[in-house]
This record gives structure tokens, C-alpha cells and sequence, in this order.
């Protein structure tokens, strides 16, 4: 504990947040604690975020956030005043975003897992794809389906780390385990890919723990923004994202778009009107070339195109 300012100080991680309140994992264990946040963006303080709290008469204060080395947001979900939906950050410092899709009931969505992937690419937040449920999915010799296979071997070609698992069988786990070891997670996945079947495989009643803060943040339009990072067993910590139905792409410029998808950096700037390319109509667009020559998948191409209309 250090002297500053005569107030006792200590430096510490926040590991939950709860409106007006949270709590910070320190030298000295876990603390309760409140932040002195006027509600002004900058000053906001999320789950992840580094920070020095000093002890008051009124308790623990975060007095001072440390800058953050990446961070991920969402869409508020509560209606602003402009009626325009504004960037909520809700995690801070993040070592991986492990989105989790089922190969089967419910099929995965794979645009949705491109708008993770570009969310994170905009934030130099490094991914796992874990397809889960994958017996649900394999052939009677044993392998993952055609279309499951397509597009695993498509994310792996640009480099993305792709992870099998299913909690029926086992498959998977060890890995899944061994990933997640000594860093902190931020898992997605909508309702039903099997989220708390991963977590309870990982570590019996962490899918409950997870599923109680869920329930704490709710539906609907009044959603709190609870959020909570779990320790595990083998080191290493986890942040479910239980509500968070999308995430923001405010980072992305939509010039800076083509720098989301690895697979077309470098082609940028090289189409005949270089960097004024919308790799969509125009002659000599490389982008499209690499698209008919079978280097950009026409999947991922297509999400480029949604998601450039939407940052437009
Ligand atoms: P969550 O809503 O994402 O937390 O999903 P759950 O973990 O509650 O799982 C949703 C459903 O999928 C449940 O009926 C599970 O039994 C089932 N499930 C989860 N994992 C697997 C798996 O690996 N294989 C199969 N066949 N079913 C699974
Ligand atoms: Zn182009």
C-alpha cells in the first residue's frame, strides 16, 4: 500500500461492475469499490480495466484509470435521448475473443461471426472461433460435415485459430482448456450454442455462475449493464457477455474496413483507383479479382459489402 496524498492507495483490476458499484481484485483480495465517474465517457470505468483506488471514510474510490490497451463495445441498450444507439464499452484489456458458435441447432450464422471478427480485428483483440456441438454435425465416419468443413477451413486459411469441441463427447475440451489457460477471455455466442455447456465442461458450476449474472442483466430495453469477469481454476479469467446481442463497429472507418479482413491488406491501395476503391463496380478492382481467383472467399466478400454499408 503506498501514501498519496495521505490517502491509502492500491493498484488493482475491476472485476465487477453493477450500476454505481464495483468490485476490484488487489494485492490485498477483492475489494468493493465506487468511482467518482461524473457519467462522462472518458470516464467511465468497465470490467478489465486497470485502475488505482484509494481508501476513503466512504470506502474504496477509483481515483485513476490506467489507458487501456484495447476494449471492446456495444450497442447500448438503453434508447438515448438522439434516438441514436451509442457505443457502450464494456471490457477493457482483453487477451481474446472466443466466439462461440454450434455447428448445428442452432446452424451458425457466419456473417455474424465476421462482424465479431472485424469488432476485434478494430481493436487488435486476438480471436478463437470455438465451433461447438460438433457430434451434432459430423458424418458416420466421423467428420464434420461439408458445409462446417467449407468454412472451417476457410477461417483457418486466413489465419483465425478454429477450435472443435462438443461437451457430449469430450472432443475438444482439452484444447478449449489449454486456450483459454493464463489469459482473459471474453466469450460470445448467442442464447443456445451451447455457452454454459463449454463453461460447466470447463470447470463444474461456472456455466451457473454465468448464467446468474445473465439473469441479472436481463432483457429488454432496461438492460443493466452487470458484467463480471471469473476467475479459473488453471489461471487465467473469463468475462461471459450474456445481452450482448451486437457489437459496435464505431472503431471502423469505413476506409479502414478492408484492414478488418486479413485476407485483403494486402491488396489495399492497389486497385486501379487505389485507395478511392470501393472494391464493389469498379475496373480493375483487385479485391474482386482475388474474389474470382478464389484468394478471398465470396462469404467473407460479402460480409465486406454488408458491413461496409452499414459503417457508410
Ligand atoms: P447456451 O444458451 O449457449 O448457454 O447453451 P446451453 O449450454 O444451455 O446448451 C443449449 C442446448 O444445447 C442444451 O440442450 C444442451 O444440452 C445442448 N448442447 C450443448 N452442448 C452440446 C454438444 O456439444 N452437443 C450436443 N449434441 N448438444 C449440446
Ligand atoms: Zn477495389
Amino acid at each position: 500500500m503506498r501514501q498519496n496524498q495521505n490517502i491509502s492507495t492500491l493498484q488493482a483490476v475491476v472485476t465487477k461492475k453493477t450500476s454505481g458499484s464495483y468490485e476490484v481484485k488487489s494485492d490485498q483480495g477483492t475489494l468493493p469499490c465506487t468511482s467518482k465517474s461524473n457519467g462522462k465517457p472518458e470516464e467511465i470505468i468497465v470490467v478489465g480495466d486497470r485502475v488505482t483506488i484509494g481508501q476513503t471514510t466512504a470506502g474504496w474510490v477509483i481515483l485513476q484509470r490506467e489507458p487501456r490497451t484495447n476494449w471492446l463495445s456495444r450497442r447500448s441498450a438503453v434508447p438515448m435521448p438522439t434516438a441514436r444507439a451509442h457505443e457502450q464499452i464494456f471490457v477493457a484489456n482483453v487477451d481474446q475473443l472466443v466466439t462461440v458458435f454450434a455447428a448445428a441447432n442452432p446452424a451458425p450464422k457466419w456473417n455474424m461471426l465476421d462482424r465479431y471478427l472485424v469488432a476485434a480485428e478494430a481493436q487488435d483483440v486476438p480471436v478463437l472461433i470455438c465451433l461447438t456441438k460438433i457430434d451434432l454435425a459430423s458424418t458416420p465416419d466421423g467428420r464434420l460435415n461439408a458445409e462446417n468443413q467449407a468454412a472451417v477451413e476457410r477461417y483457418r486459411k486466413i489465419g483465425y485459430p478454429v477450435l472443435l469441441t462438443s461437451t457430449f463427447t469430450g472432443f475438444g475440451m482439452e484444447e478449449f482448456r489449454q486456450a483459454l489457460k493464463g489469459k482473459l477471455s471474453v466469450l460470445v455466442g448467442k442464447s443456445g450454442v451451447g455457452k454454459s455447456s463449454l463453461l460447466n465442461a470447463l470447470e463444474p458450476g461456472l456455466g451457473l455462475r454465468a448464467k446468474a449474472v445473465s439473469a441479472l442483466t436481463g432483457k429488454g430495453r432496461h438492460t443493466t449493464s452487470h458484467m463480471e469477469m471469473f476467475d479459473l481454476a488453471a489461471g487465467g479469467s473469463l468475462v461471459d457477455t450474456p445481452g450482448v446481442r451486437e457489437f459496435g463497429l464505431w472503431d471502423v472507418d469505413p476506409d479502414d474496413l478492408g484492414y478488418c479482413f486479413p485476407e485483403m491488406r494486402d491488396l489495399i491501395g492497389r486497385c486501379r483507383f487505389g485507395l478511392d476503391c470501393s472494391h464493389n463496380e469498379e475496373p480493375g478492382c483487385v479485391i474482386r479479382k482475388a474474389v474470382t481467383a478464389g484468394q478471398i472467399s465470396p462469404e467473407r466478400y460479402q460480409s465486406y459489402l454488408t458491413l461496409k454499408d452499414e459503417t457508410t
